[in-house]
C-alpha cells in the first residue's frame, strides 16, 4: 500500500495488519503518533477480509467464513461506527443446523429437537440428561476435558447431536482431547435446562433483540472495517507495507534491538522501540535471533493449528436458503458449513444471482488440503443437488482458497504450552503479541480489535496491561442485548 522504503526508526513496528495489528495502529494513529505496519497478504484485514470475485461487469464480494460482529464491549461499537457511519447495518440472524435432511434452529432449541427426533429420541435426551447429573454432580466425575463438560450439561446424546460431532469436525481430533476452556467460551452458562427453559417461554424470547437475533455487519462485507481503518491510516500517514513480513528479529535477551523486513524492494532492517506482533506465534519465534531454549522451542513444536480449505460458487439462481449460515455436524458429510452472503447484505453479489460459500477443516495431511478445485466441487455437489439447494446448471463460476494457522488448536496440553512460551516472551520488555495467532487464543473480532487497543495504550502510557483480562468473563458469548446506534 505504500512505498517499499520502510522507515528505519519506527516508533512502534506492528506485525500482521488483521483486526489486531490494524485497532492497534488506528488508536496510535488518533493520538498523532506515527507507526509502520508489516502485512504478508497484498489485502490487508487478516481472517476478516472481505474477498472480491469479477465476473465481467459483475461483482461478487465474500468474507472468507461469514463474519457478523458481537461484543459486550461499547467502545468497539462506537470505533467501528465513526468509520463505516451508516455502512454498519443490523440484520436478522438466521442459523441451522442441517442433520438428517432436517433443519435445527441454531444455538439449539429443545422443541424442535424433540418434534424432529421424535418421542423416544426425546426420552432418551431426557435419561442421558439424568444420568450425566448423576455422573458429574452426584459422584463428582471432574470436568477436565471439553466432552466432559458439554455431556455434563447437555447429556450424551444432545452432546453429541448438538455439540461433539460438529466440534470434532473443526479441531480433527476427538472432544476427549480438546481442552475445556473451548467449552467455556462456547456455551459456558447454557445446558439443558436453560434451553429447556427457553423452549416453553421462559427467557430469552421476551424483552430487547438479543445477540441471538441480530447482529451487526458492514454494508460491503466484514472486510470494509479493516479497509475504513487502512484509508484513515494512510490519511495520518502510517506506513501500511503489504506483501512484506519479518525475517528476523533480533533481540539482547531483554528487547529487540531490530527487525528484518523482507519487501518486494528487498530486506531492509528497522530498530523500533516497540514491536506489537499479531503473527502466529510459532512462526515469531522461529524468527528470534539468538534462538529461544529448546524448551521453548519445543512447547512451541507442541503447538497446533488447523487449516481452512474455502470453495466459493457464483450462481444464477436468486436465493439458496434464507439462512445466514448452515452448520453440517454429521460425519459422513465433508463440510462444516456453508454460508449465503446475500442474506447478510443484498449488495454482496448482483441482483438476481447469489453466492455459496463451502467450509472444509483441514490438517496439511488430510486429502482435502492438496485437492483441487473441481475434485472438491464434484465431491460436494451430489449433497446439494440432492437437498435441492441448486444445480450444477445454476453454478457460473467456482473458486477454491486455502488458508493455515485458521484455528489455534485448545488440546490438553495447549495451555501449558502456551503459558511457558509466553513467560519466555514477556522477557522481552518492547514486545507485545497480541490477536488470535500472536496469543494463541481462539478470538473473534471483538476480542481480537481489544487486544490492539491495549497495545496501543501500552505504547502510549508506557505501562503493561494484562491482556488475558480480554473476554475473561469466560461467558457464553452470545448473551446479552444488541447495542442501539447512537446516530
Ligand atoms: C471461518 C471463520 C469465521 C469467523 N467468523 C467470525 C464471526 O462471525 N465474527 C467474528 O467476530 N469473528 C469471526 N472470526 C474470527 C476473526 O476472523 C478473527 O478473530 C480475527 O480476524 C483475528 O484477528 P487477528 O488480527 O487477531 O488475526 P488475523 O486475522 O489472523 O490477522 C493476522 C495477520 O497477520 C498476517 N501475517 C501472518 N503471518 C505473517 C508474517 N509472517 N508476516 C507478516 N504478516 C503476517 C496475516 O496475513 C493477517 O493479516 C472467524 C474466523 C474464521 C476463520
Amino acid at each position: 500500500m505504500t512505498s517499499s522504503k520502510v522507515n528505519e526508526t519506527p516508533e512502534t513496528l506492528v506485525l500482521g495488519a488483521g483486526p489486531a495489528g490494524l485497532a492497534c495502529a488506528m488508536e496510535l494513529a488518533r493520538a498523532g503518533r506515527r507507526c509502520t505496519v508489516v502485512e504478508r497478504d497484498q489485502q490487508i484485514g487478516g481472517l476478516a477480509k472481505t474477498l472480491t470475485v469479477r465476473e465481467g461487469d459483475d461483482v461478487f464480494l465474500t468474507d472468507i467464513g461469514p463474519h457478523r460482529f458481537f461484543s459486550k464491549n461499547q467502545y468497539l461499537y462506537d470505533f467501528i461506527e465513526d468509520l463505516l457511519a451508516e455502512e454498519w447495518r443490523r440484520v436478522p440472524r438466521l442459523t441451522r443446523q442441517f442433520v438428517e435432511g432436517k433443519y435445527y434452529n441454531y444455538p439449539v432449541n429443545f422443541g424442535q429437537v424433540v418434534r424432529n427426533l421424535g418421542f423416544l429420541k426425546s426420552v432418551r435426551i431426557g435419561i442421558d440428561y439424568f444420568l450425566a447429573r448423576l455422573r458429574y454432580d452426584v459422584l463428582g466425575k471432574p470436568l477436565r476435558t471439553f466432552e466432559d463438560y458439554v455431556v455434563a450439561n447437555f447429556g450424551r446424546s444432545l452432546a453429541e447431536f448438538s455439540m461433539i460431532n460438529y466440534s470434532e469436525k473443526i479441531w480433527g481430533v476427538s472432544c476427549a482431547d480438546i481442552h475445556p476452556d473451548w467449552a467455556k467460551q462456547r456455551i459456558s452458562g447454557l445446558n439443558l435446562l436453560s434451553v429447556l427453559r427457553n423452549a416453553i417461554g421462559f427467557g430469552g424470547k421476551k424483552g430487547p433483540k438479543s445477540l441471538v437475533d441480530e447482529f451487526y455487519y458492514p454494508q460491503f462485507g466484514t472486510g470494509r472495517i479493516y479497509e475504513a481503518i487502512g484509508e484513515r491510516l494512510l490519511s495520518k500517514g502510517t506506513d501500511i507495507h503489504t506483501e512484506s513480513r519479518p525475517v528476523r528479529v533480533a533481540h539482547d535477551g531483554k528487547r529487540i534491538t531490530e527487525v528484518d523486513i523482507e519487501t518486494p524492494g528487498g530486506v531492509q532492517t528497522v530498530r523500533p522501540e516497540h514491536v506489537v506482533e499479531s503473527v502466529p506465534i510459532t512462526a515469531f519465534l522461529e524468527l528470534l535471533d539468538p534462538k529461544p531454549p529448546q524448551a521453548i522451542l519445543d512447547a512451541a513444536g507442541a503447538l497446533r493449528w488447523r487449516n481452512q480449505v474455502y470453495l466459493f460458487l457464483t450462481l444464477d439462481k436468486e436465493q439458496v436458503t434464507k439462512d445466514n449460515w448452515i452448520y453440517f455436524p454429521q460425519k459422513d458429510i465433508p463440510f462444516g458449513r456453508t454460508s449465503e452472503m446475500k442474506n447478510f447484505s443484498k449488495d454482496m453479489c448482483p441482483e438476481g444471482t447469489t453466492s455459496f460459500f463451502v467450509e472444509f477443516f483441514a490438517f496439511e495431511s488430510d486429502k482435502i488440503w492438496t485437492m483441487e478445485k473441481d475434485e472438491v466441487l464434484e465431491m460436494v455437489l451430489p449433497f446439494f443437488e440432492k437437498w435441492d439447494f441448486f444445480k450444477r446448471e445454476d453454478i457460473r463460476q467456482c473458486y477454491l482458497w486455502k488458508r493455515s494457522h485458521v484455528y489455534p488448536i485448545y488440546d490438553t496440553s495447549y495451555k501449558d504450552n502456551v503459558e511457558l512460551i509466553r513467560s519466555y516472551l514477556d522477557g522481552l520488555e518492547n514486545l507485545i503479541y497480541v490477536g488470535r495467532p500472536g496469543r494463541f487464543r481462539y478470538t473473534n473480532q471483538d476480542h481480537s480489535l481489544e487486544m490492539g487497543i491495549i497495545a496501543s495504550r501500552m505504547v502510549l502510557e508506557g505501562r503493561r496491561y494484562d491482556m488475558d483480562t480480554v473476554g475473561a468473563e469466560n461467558e457464553y458469548f452470545e448473551k446479552g442485548p444488541i447495542y442501539e446506534k447512537r446516530i
